[in-house]
Order: structure tokens, then sequence, then C-alpha cells
């Protein structure tokens, strides 16, 4: 049971902790919600939001506290912390999987993997951008109902049968869902004997030789192939170097090696490192992801689709050779294609294109906040003219608008907000001034006006 004596109200000693405790980012946000409040069930959930429409706040809601803008930080806001809110549930039968929202990825497939399961992983309401997405596809995909509080506090199943207005909007609303997921229910998949990768690492000279191989490549590899292509420091001091990467999923050592023979066999001369086949797992994976996004950083990243018939490598030539200097900010170009040319099935994430970018800018002292946060803008400027919108996941509403779904999308996702929260209970997209409430997003490119 939740009521006014659970909230960790401004004036607790605890608030600090409740506000940003959870927050990945260490670059805190200077917004104040009213009180925080961590539900342990979703009874707990319904009453804090009818507790916020008795006091007239609105409520915003953190799960993983991975946001690199900290969305769910919010000005007199009754924020609703589901880190306690834990439950892990896998029917083996079926292959259903039920999961609390708060439930990281690698904690998911620790668990999974130990009954022969595995999930893509990546954040749902927004879509997911898991492992081997350009070939599996959105994680959201895999979602097959969510369990929700709406915004006068009451609780419901929404899937394809029922409330499938809200489930639609479940898969690809982003930070911009009209309710609370409490649970999201999950198909799982077989997981793999034998996951193995290829890296290759050259001068950052070689640059445009290297994404252009990669890009080329791509989708070439088999199906269980996953690519990517980073520019990055090996230490905040030293230059920048460019890595191709490639990680397969497969069942046997020789299916493994036969899918990284392509990128084996044609990867550009001059590496100054190469390491082919080498067996991996999820956890190493997970560890790899670790050290590149280590914790106690401040952050800020952003992204685009760029545009098929872009020249993509020469587009981001700037993003991936001007790194800042002393810090371990990173470039990412990941290959969407095959899966970028397919027809999505009728959900709200609806933007995708084969070269997804996106830079993850990293840095510890604050003095460089604002050198960080203007290279970032600088870059952005000139790639966004070649894109054709964004992931919701790596961006920031408050620093750059453009478009995030397809438009007819947009216009009906902004219509379900409106039903399901006509007086903006639920804090929704966090623009510059938090100020859109049930209106949502414009979905439009600004550079364009
Ligand atoms: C280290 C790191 C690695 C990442 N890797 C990936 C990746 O591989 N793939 C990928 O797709 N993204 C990735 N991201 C991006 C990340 O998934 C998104 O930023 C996402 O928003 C984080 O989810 P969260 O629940 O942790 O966020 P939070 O900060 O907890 O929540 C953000 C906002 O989402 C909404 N929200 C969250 N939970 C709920 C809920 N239960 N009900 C309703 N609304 C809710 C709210 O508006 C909330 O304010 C990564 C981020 C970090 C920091």
């Amino acid at each position: 049971m939740v009521s006014a004596s659970s909230v960790v109200w401004r004036d607790s000693p605890d608030y600090e902790e409740a506000r940003i405790g959870r927050v990945f980012n260490n670059r805190r946000p200077d917004r104040y919600p009213r009180g925080v409040v961590q539900p342990t069930t979703a009874a707990g959930v319904a009453d804090a939001v009818k507790l916020a429409n008795q006091l007239g706040l609105r409520v915003s809601v953190r799960s993983g506290g991975h946001s690199w803008a900290a969305w769910s930080v919010r000005d007199d806001a009754l924020l609703i912390d589901l880190g306690e809110l834990k439950y892990l549930e896998l029917n083996e039968a079926s292959g259903t999987l039920k999961v609390s929202p708060s439930t990281t990825g690698r904690v998911l497939n620790e668990y999974l993997g130990l009954k022969g399961k595995m999930f893509a992983g990546g954040f749902l309401l927004q879509g997911g951008m898991g492992w081997n997405c350009k070939n599996w596809g959105w994680a959201c995909e895999k979602t097959l109902a969510v369990e929700v509080v709406t915004a006068n506090g009451d609780i419901r199943l929404c899937s394809k049968d029922e409330n499938c207005d809200l489930f639609w909007a479940a898969r690809g609303a982003g930070p911009g869902f009209p309710a609370i997921v409490t649970a999201f229910h999950l198909e799982v998949r077989n997981s793999f004997s034998n996951i193995m990768k290829s890296t290759f690492i050259w001068p950052l000279e070689q640059y445009k030789t290297v994404l252009d191989w990669t890009i080329n490549i791509a989708p070439k590899c088999d199906d269980s192939v996953e690519v990517v292509c980073v520019s990055l420091r090996p230490d905040p001091t030293k230059e920048p170097v460019i890595l191709s990467g490639f990680v397969t999923f497969q069942n046997s050592e020789d299916d493994a090696i036969a899918s990284l023979k392509l990128a084996n066999e044609t990867h550009p001369p001059g590496a100054i490192m190469t390491a082919m086949c080498t067996p991996s797992s999820l956890s190493v994976e997970y560890e790899a992801q670790k050290l590149a996004n280590p914790e106690g950083h401040r952050y800020t990243s952003d992204n685009v689709y760029i545009s098929n018939d872009a020249d993509a490598a020469e587009v981001l030539r700037e993003a991936f050779t001007t790194l800042p200097e002393g810090t371990k900010t990173f470039a990412l170009w990941y290959s969407m294609n095959p899966c970028s040319r397919r027809e999505l099935p009728d959900m709200a994430l609806s933007m995708q294109s084969d070269h997804y970018f996106a830079l993850y800018t990293v840095w510890e002292d604050g003095k460089d906040d604002e050198r960080c946060t203007s290279w970032v803008k600088k870059v952005m400027k000139d790639v966004e003219q070649h894109s054709v919108g964004a992931y919701l996941g790596d961006s920031d509403f408050q620093v750059r608008r453009t478009r995030f779904w397809e438009d007819a999308k947009a216009e009906k996702l902004m219509q379900l907000r409106q039903k399901w929260d006509p007086r903006g209970t639920v804090c929704g997209f966090l623009d510059q001034g938090d100020k859109s409430g049930v209106n949502g997003l414009e979905n439009k490119h600004e550079w364009r006006t």
C-alpha cells in the first residue's frame, strides 16, 4: 500500500539519493521532483498514481535509470521509481517470460541463460536495439503483452486482443507512453552455444576504407552476424583508431567460423590488430559494453538514421575523426540492413534506415561539459542533414528535435496520448522547459524549418 507517508518528500534526508541515486549518467539534472515513491507491486503503482492525482501532481517513471538525459527526473512531479518492483517468471512450456520493467538485459540473460534461453535485450518501450537487431528485428517485436497502470490509476492488460491501441503504443512510444508499464510479457528464444567474433583495428587514417568496407559487407554476412564499426581512443590520452566488429550467434563452432569467413577473408590490409574467430558469450559482450559505458561518468548522446542513399562514410567523417581529446567518447555505426528493408509490423515504432549512427560522448570532469556537448552539437548539425530521423533511446529532445516516427504513426501516437492521459498526468517527452505535455513531440526535422 502506497500512501503519502511512503513518499520520500523533498525535505527528507533520503531525498537526494532517491532523486538521482539510480540515474546512470553522472551529469546530474537540475530538476527536482516533489517526492519519490518506490512501490513493490502493481497495486502500489496504482496507489501512487491516485495519490498524485489527488495532490494535482504529474507522475514521472523510472525503470532502469538509463535514459541518457535522465527523463525520470522532472520538476514538481511524483517520481515513481520501479527499482523495487521485481519479478522474472519464465513459463518454460510456452517460452514466454513475465518481467518487471527495471530488469536489465544483462540480469535477464543471466537468468535465461541457465535455462538455455535468451532475449535480445534493449529498452522495449522505445523499440529496443538488442543483440543482432539487424537480423532478428526490434526487441519490442517480441512483446506479447504489457500490464499497465493508466493515468487515472486503473490496472489493465494490453495485448493484440485487449486495449490494443495501448499495446500498439507500447512498441515505439518510448518516454511518450501515456501509462506506466508494470510488466512485460515477452517471447524468448533458445540461446546459442557458439557465440564467436572477429575484431579488426586500423589506424584512423584508414577510416573511409574501413567504414566503406564494413557497410558493404554487412548485408552480405549471413543472418547470424551483427556488424558494428566504431572509432574510439584505446585510452583517453591516445590517438583514435577505427574498429570493425562482427559477432555471430551460432550453435556449432564450424557454423560460427563459416559465418565470419567473409569478414576474415576480405578485411582491408593495414590492420594494427586482428582477432579472428574469438570465442565469446553474452556475459563477455555485456562486460565489453560495460567497459565502453563506464559507471560514474558524464554522458551525452545523440544519433540519426542516415538516409540509405547517402555516402554514409563521407557524412560521418567529422564524427569519426574528431573525437574530443582526453575523453572516452566513441562514434558508432551499426548495421540495420537487411531488417531495415522489410515492412515493420503495425506498431508505433516506424523509423529505420540501413545506417544507425550514434555518438556517445563520455567524460569525467564537469569542466569539460561545455566542450563535449558543443562538439556533439557541431557534428550533428551537418550529419542531421543526411538523416531520415532518429532513435528515441539515444536522443535528448531538450537539445535536438527531429523525426522519430512515420508521420501517420506519430499522429496516431499523439492522439492516443490525449485519449489515455488527457490531463497529462504521466510526464511525457522531456523537451526544452518540459512543455510538450499531452501534445507530445512535433516529429519534424527542426533543421528544415
Ligand atoms: C549504458 C547504456 C547502454 C544502453 N544500451 C542500449 C541498447 O543496447 N539498446 C537500446 O535500445 N538502448 C540502449 N540504451 C538506451 C536506453 O535503453 C534508453 O535510454 C532507455 O530509455 C533506458 O531505459 P530505462 O528504463 O533504464 O530508463 P529510465 O531513465 O528509467 O526511464 C526513462 C523514461 O522512459 C519512460 N519509462 C521508463 N520505464 C517506464 C515504464 N515502466 N512505464 C512507462 N514509461 C516508462 C519514462 O518516460 C522514463 O522517464 C543504453 C543506455 C545506457 C545508459
